[in-house]
């Protein structure tokens, strides 16, 4: 997706076009992951579910990865997953890691 200079943008940024968020690396600007404790996961799907940019990644019923390109690091799932097992690593600490 191409961006727009602010005379092409619609008052008040308001978004026209729905689903329109799967064009948009809202990963671009996250300072911090979430990092999934997978063999602790039960795949009750609550982070799939309060995720607010779909990041979370399912096959056949089960959470299998997390879309970096899409979350934005705001640790909502961490928030609420039951099973506390997913944990928010900064980006620095991540890349000092690796
Ligand atoms: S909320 Fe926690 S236990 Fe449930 S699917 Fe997500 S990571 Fe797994
Ligand atoms: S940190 Fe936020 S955007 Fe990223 S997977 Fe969790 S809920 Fe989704």
């Amino acid at each position: 997706m191409e961006p727009k200079v602010w005379q092409e943008m619609p008052p008040g940024g308001i978004i026209l076009e729905a689903g329109s968020s799967r064009g948009v690396e809202t990963g671009s600007w996250r300072v911090s992951r979430p990092v999934v404790d997978w063999p602790r996961c039960v795949h009750c799907m609550i982070c799939w579910a309060f995720c607010p940019d779909s990041a979370f990644l399912v096959q056949e019923m089960k959470l299998v990865d997390v879309d970096l390109d899409h979350c934005k690091g705001c640790g909502i799932c961490a928030v609420e997953c039951p099973r506390q097992c997913i944990a928010m690593a900064t980006e620095t600490d991540v890349a000092a890691a690796a």
